[in-house]
């Protein structure tokens, strides 16, 4: 959905209120009130750049998150993100007030910070803290994501060269990072704030296009889809909805792109498909059936994402058919669940339901994924010279048994974790587990790895052979340092005195 068709200009806590009241328990929109009151006080009297008060911007994300329903206390936090980075009120202070776990996720959004662009090695940096934070706690991200949704919609106050790094840097890294973790809604809403800002030309280009092709076939369509549903019925099948659903205008663009140019997009049909959502899973595949013995299917053109879903978990079944008076028309067919998946993927296991059911906030199911994301970011941005190649290292990600992210480079080994908790505990280090197996101490480590290692007091220091296995500076500075003072230690011994 365009983003002005969910949040208003400049949302207040009536407008908050309304969207929360509508789903969620009494007690949770009291805490929503209570979060409200506390920001507002904390915010009051600061403007924002475009020169209305701070408060509409925390209002504004705890709205989009809200919108998608999703869990309270993930709303909370989005209202109070700001408040020790930009105000007197400390996190302390937030922490007593409501409670370690919203205090925990307004501590990483801090941490991550406010985007300032000062040369390409810092801004690295910033991206690996992103990931970090991204790993201890996903919801973070979530809430990073409607912060960046927000701010996108009210570029026009900056200067015109921030605007368009930050909208670049929305379009090239938080969207692919939505669309990994499989929150199509916050990919959409990425994209399409900041396509205008990146390339306006091409954007209103590209809108013109749209709003020929979709106003050609709305008639058209309107009739197949009555005709769909009235079939499904008639075979029994339980139709939830039917509805058309437009392509976002940079995945038009970039379709465009990839089949030639400008001069070629009356043959883009999917610009509006049919999106067909039923009961359960067998009546996908009956759908599906129906459709067919309907319109003859084109070839290579059916996609089974249930059997074989997408990477990011997306799962529907695709097909185009030769339709009404010939006509190409694309179907996708899901059930309830996997509508909700598609449109919000990791961030529907905070999907607010009346159980109030969730997943712990630390899990580390999605540490491999991260490391893969950060990957193709990283070979995206390896065509700035400037770079160096140090940076490009990948990294992964490891947990100390409490659940604690430790960012290490690739392969590096239990010794070089060791060192990166506590010299001591590097010296000392005797041991290792790796996800409850014991190993040798030079098994490379792998993202999602659980790690403990084990100290002997009584060890006298690291072993020589330990510097062919460590892939950190750290650890390597350190081993060098403590075997020099054994060394001369040692010769003390069997020196004489001068
Ligand atoms: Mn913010």
């Amino acid at each position: 959905m365009p983003y002005k068709d969910i949040i208003p200009t400049n949302p207040n806590i009536d407008d908050l209120m309304v969207q929360i009241k509508k789903y969620y328990r009494e007690q949770d929109t009291e805490m929503v009130q209570l979060a409200y009151d506390f920001a507002e006080k904390a915010h009051r009297g600061q403007m924002r750049k475009s020169g209305e008060p701070y408060i509409i911007h925390p209002v504004a994300t705890a709205m989009i998150l809200a919108h998608m329903r999703i869990d309270p206390n993930i709303i909370v936090a989005a209202l109070l993100h700001d408040v020790p980075e930009d105000t007197s009120v400390t996190l302390e202070e937030v922490e007593k007030n409501f409670g370690p776990d919203i205090a925990g996720m307004i501590k990483g959004i801090t941490k991550l910070g406010k985007l300032k662009y000062r040369g390409v090695e810092r801004y690295i940096e910033n991206l690996r803290k992103m990931f970090v934070a991204m790993a201890e706690d996903i919801r973070v991200m979530i809430i990073k994501f409607a912060d960046r949704v927000h701010n996108l919609s009210t570029l026009d106050s900056l200067p015109p060269k921030k605007r368009f790094r930050i909208a670049l840097e929305s379009l090239e890294i938080y969207a692919p990072i939505a669309n990994r973790l499989g929150i199509g809604e916050f990919k959409s809403l990425l994209e399409d704030l900041s396509f205008p800002h990146v390339l306006p030309k091409e954007y209103l280009k590209t809108d013109a296009i749209r709003q020929t092709l979709v106003s050609q076939r709305e008639v058209y369509l309107q009739n197949v889809m009555e005709v769909v549903k009235t079939e499904l019925q008639n075979s029994g099948i339980k139709v939830i909805n039917v509805h058309g659903r437009e392509k976002t205008l940079y995945s038009l663009y970039r379709k465009i792109m990839s089949r030639g140019g400008w001069d070629n997009t009356e043959q883009i049909y999917d610009v509006v498909a049919i999106r067909i959502i039923v009961d359960n899973l067998a009546d996908c595949y009956a759908a599906l059936g129906i459709i067919h013995k309907l319109w003859r299917p084109l070839k290579g053109r059916i996609k089974d994402y249930i059997s074989q879903p997408k990477p990011n978990g997306y799962q529907s079944l695709h097909t185009t058919v030769f339709c009404i008076d010939g006509q190409i028309v694309e179907f996708q067919i899901r059930d309830r669940s996997m509508h909700d998946e598609a449109e919000y993927g990791i961030a529907a296991h905070w999907h607010y339901d009346e159980k109030g059911s969730r997943l712990p906030s630390k899990d580390i199911f999605w540490a491999k994924e991260l490391a893969d994301i950060q990957k193709n970011i990283l070979e995206k941005l390896s065509d700035i010279d400037e770079l160096k190649v140090d940076f490009f290292k990948n990294r992964i990600f490891v947990f100390t048994p409490k659940g604690d992210v430790i960012d290490l480079p690739e392969d590096a080994t239990p010794i070089d974790f060791a060192y990166s908790i506590h010299t001591d505990i590097g010296n000392q280090c005797n041991g290792a587990k790796i996800n409850d197996q014991l190993v040798s101490l030079d098994t490379p480590l792998k993202s999602g790895d659980v790690i403990e290692v084990f100290t002997d007091k009584n060890r006298k220091g690291p072993s020589v052979d330990w510097l062919k296995h460590v892939k950190t500076h750290q650890a390597k500075s350190k081993i060098k340092e403590k075997l020099k003072t054994e060394k001369s230690k040692w010769l003390k011994i069997i020196l004489p005195k001068k």
